[in-house]
């Protein structure tokens, strides 16, 4: 099996790219570098991305927490970077632990309206898993659900969580989803829920996905119980290879990490950001503190989430192009990091990419 994340996005999609070229007929993208290897590997795409001439400027902006009302804050200057070029790639940023601060990566997902989590997975060569023909894209409902953050404590020892289901996050994700399958020849798409238990909650999801569904006459469209699915993913997965899941957020998180298992875990995962005015992405994985400067870190999830990117914005063959390098090197085997089971160090990974483009 050969890894090709179609994700395209032409202009009909919702949140599709429509950013113009500048004056130098490239393209300007935010670069969130990021905490820990964030730096490392961004610098890693850098350079891959100027050895195979895509036409992208990088607006580099960090998001160095500000204080602002007494609140952790995102700097207005990343805001209005991602805001101006409607597209960025993002390296992973370290959640502060505390009172009073708030998750940089809910901040930028509440901020930009980032409804639909895009998270395809695919078997790589050369990477030995219990499978080889892994081929799903999962798309998680991204701003309600169960991190809708309304807790309370009903009476000492008594706390309530609410989960928050609306026609609309729920109308314009399947709707994203629908267009993801037509767009990429998948061709099917599966509401994955638990409508049998969560009648109103995941009954309202299932119907929003139903109804959108008879707009898309031409996409097939089932529905399976998040129970069922994750049985049948993890006996065989290519059960889902010819269809787009969809689901509310809480099971998309879930899910998507136990897709990322069977493909080798999270250092080879990317993942996209849809939102109405701006999307970002960014790899699954963390800041990985215990390797962070020891140029030890494997660029792979964040390059594949640039592909990705570059596929969103219709850069189709550049993205082919360094998918295709990529792929190549892990497959060979010889300049592969220590996740991936070598000796060799990330920059020595990056020219090896470099040098099969
Ligand atoms: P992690 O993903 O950073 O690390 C887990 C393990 O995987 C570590 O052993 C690490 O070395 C390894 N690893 C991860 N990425 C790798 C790569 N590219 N190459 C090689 N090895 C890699 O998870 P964690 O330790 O739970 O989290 C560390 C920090 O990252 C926390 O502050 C957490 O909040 C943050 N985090 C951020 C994001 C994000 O920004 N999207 C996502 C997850 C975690």
């Amino acid at each position: 099996a050969i890894r090709s994340m179609a994700s395209s996005a032409p202009s009909t999609m919702p949140g599709a790219f429509n950013a113009k070229k500048n004056a130098n007929g490239n393209y300007v993208v935010t670069l969130i570098p990021g905490d820990g290897i964030g730096p490392e590997i961004s610098e890693s795409v850098v350079k891959i991305y100027k050895a195979a001439g895509v036409p992208i400027e990088w607006e580099p902006v960090s998001v160095t927490p500000v204080i602002k009302n007494g609140k952790t804050a995102i700097p207005d200057e990343a805001l209005h970077s991602i805001k101006k070029n409607t597209v960025a790639l993002k390296g992973p940023l370290a959640t502060p632990i505390g009172k009073g601060h708030v998750s940089l990566n809910l901040t930028l997902r509440r901020t930009f309206n980032l409804y639909a989590n895009v998270r395809p997975c695919k078997s790589v060569v050369g990477f030995k898993t219990p499978y080889d023909n892994v081929d799903t894209v999962l798309i998680r409902e991204n701003t309600e659900g169960e991190y809708s953050g309304i807790e309370h404590e009903v009476v000492d020892g008594v706390v309530q969580s609410i989960k928050l289901i609306t026609k609309d996050a729920s109308d314009r994700c399947a709707r994203y989803a629908f267009h993801y399958a037509k767009d990429t020849g998948r061709n099917r798409v599966t509401a994955v829920h638990k409508a049998n238990i969560m009648k109103l909650s995941d009954g309202l999801f299932l119907s929003s996905c139903q109804e959108v569904a008879r707009e898309f006459p031409e996409v097939k469209f089932d529905d399976l119980l998040l129970d069922r699915a994750c049985l049948q993913i993890v006996q065989d997965p290519s059960v889902f290879a010819d269809t787009v899941m969809v689901m509310p957020n809480l099971y998309g998180d879930i899910l998507s990490d136990m897709s990322a298992g069977l493909i080798g875990g999270l250092g080879l995962t990317p993942s996209g950001n849809i939102g109405r005015d701006a999307s970002i992405f960014e790899a699954v994985h963390g800041t990985a503190p215990d390797i962070a400067g020891q140029d030890k870190a494997n660029p792979s999830a964040l390059l594949f989430s640039s592909v990705q990117m570059l596929r969103h914005m219709s850069l189709n063959s550049f993205a082919d192009q360094i998918e295709r390098a990529t792929l190549k090197v892990i497959a060979d085997g010889k300049h592969i990091t220590g996740d991936l089971g070598g000796k060799s160090t990330n920059t020595q990974f990056t020219d090896a990419i470099i040098s099969e483009l």
